[in-house]
């Protein structure tokens, strides 16, 4: 038998990549499940709806007639033309072109492809912290700079504009921005979007966009900064179906760029992926064109969930939580309990039976906060605020 040690076979690239602990959180709540215990999920950031049927149907009818072969790396023409013509309509623009657009398996792959094709070692990428774990994660591994930017609780966890401006400058290759934000659910104002807009054009700075929640908002109107003047052709859009359509597993997502920029990006789709499952492209046409209802639907219950989550984690003792205006997560402060948010998360889920994550999880600016993603049934978020409440009358640092 020929002994294999693990760790000298990697290469030392991947001591710096990062990771989504939401999926370990997971992991570990399944084996106490496992062993018995009954735990409340609100770690995974997860519409628990089902995907809407009529997008179920269109996938089942592709495979069926047998759209089951590979399609150009960048996505099929029919797809592109959709997302182009959506993305832009949506968002109270004129429609982008099929050649701006890159499909991808999700989201996340192509924000990796993108950060991939811009960032060489030492070029800097600005980030709001706390911030979703792949931005950073991608710009480490490829040896970049990444800085970030607090967001301020006390702005609805918007950017602190002041270190923003002193932060950014002529050596930022790319900011990120997301709004409606993971983990705070915190939404940029139009106001701060053309402060962020007349910087990164001061500078002459990319901006990454992540507009994956701009279907999940509950208060005002969504805006991307890419509809503020001078921001469309440096701004790169990221979108998908995962949130919107409650299609995570489907494994499908976007990205709008410059048609420069998306023909390199679409060579990382080439070199990776090849393309994405091709029946699964056509549900997403059937997600942009179908009847819009369901989505809705699901947007007024996360609407109605968040009110209840928000509401009872205020009147925990020590527990205050803004109101998030969009995705479907709510960030309470525990700082008078613990700033040791990793440490409160381990307690609640393996002595409470509530799986959330440490806020810390995300970036420093987290630490003691805790994210609950409220995805889930009035009747779980009562069982999780009760169980959290209880839990913490007996916890001792
Ligand atoms: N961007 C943000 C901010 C997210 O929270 C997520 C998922 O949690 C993604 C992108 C990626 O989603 P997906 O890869 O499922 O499209």
């Amino acid at each position: 038998m020929i002994a294999t040690h693990h760790a000298d076979l990697l290469c030392e690239a991947v001591s710096r990549l990062g990771s989504e602990k939401a999926f370990e959180v997971l992991a570990r709540a399944r084996q106490l499940e496992a062993e018995g215990r009954t735990i409340v999920h609100l770690e995974v950031g997860e519409p628990d709806f089902d995907t809407p049927a009529h997008i179920k149907r269109a996938g089942i009818e592709a495979i069926e007639h047998n759209f089951s072969h590979y399609t150009p790396s960048a996505g099929i023409v029919e797809l592109r033309d959709v997302i182009a013509d959506y993305a832009g309509t949506f968002r109270g623009i004129a429609p982008f072109h099929r050649d701006e657009v890159v499909v991808s398996p999700g989201a996340k792959p192509v924000i990796w492809n993108i950060l991939s094709a811009l960032l060489d070692p030492g070029d800097e990428m600005v980030y709001a912290d706390p911030a979703y774990p792949a931005y950073a994660s991608c710009a480490s591994y490829l040896q970049a700079k990444a800085v970030p930017v607090p967001l301020l609780e006390s702005r609805n966890f918007q950017l602190d504009l002041d270190v923003l401006a002193k932060t950014l400058s002529s050596k930022t290759k790319v900011l990120v921005i997301n709004s409606p934000h993971n983990p705070t659910g915190g939404v940029l104002s139009i106001e701060d979007l053309r402060v962020i807009a007349d910087l990164a054009i001061k500078h002459d700075i990319l901006v990454i966009s992540d507009e994956i929640y701009s279907r999940n908002l509950y208060d005002g109107e969504f805006v991307s900064i890419a509809t503020l003047p001078g921001m469309r052709e440096r701004t790169i859009i990221v979108d998908g179906f995962s949130k919107a359509y409650a299609m995570t597993g489907w494994r499908l997502g976007y990205a709008i760029m410059p048609a420069r920029l998306a023909k390199t990006v679409t060579l990382f789709a080439n070199n990776t992926y090849s393309c994405v499952a091709t029946f699964v492209q056509r549900a997403g046409i059937a997600a942009l064109t179908g009847d819009d209802t369901p989505i809705q639907e699901m947007n007024e219950i996360f609407h109605k969930r968040r009110d209840r989550i928000v509401a009872g984690l205020n009147a925990i003792p020590n527990v205050s939580c803004t109101t998030p205006a969009g995705a479907f997560y709510a960030f309470p402060n525990f700082s008078k309990i613990t700033t040791d948010d990793m440490h409160l998360a381990n307690f609640l889920l393996e002595d409470g039976g509530v799986a959330a994550l440490g806020g810390s999880c995300f970036g420093k600016a987290g630490v003691g906060y805790l994210r609950f993603s409220y995805a889930a049934s009035f009747e779980n978020i009562d069982l999780a605020l009760e169980r959290v409440r209880t839990a913490l009358t007996t916890y001792r640092k």
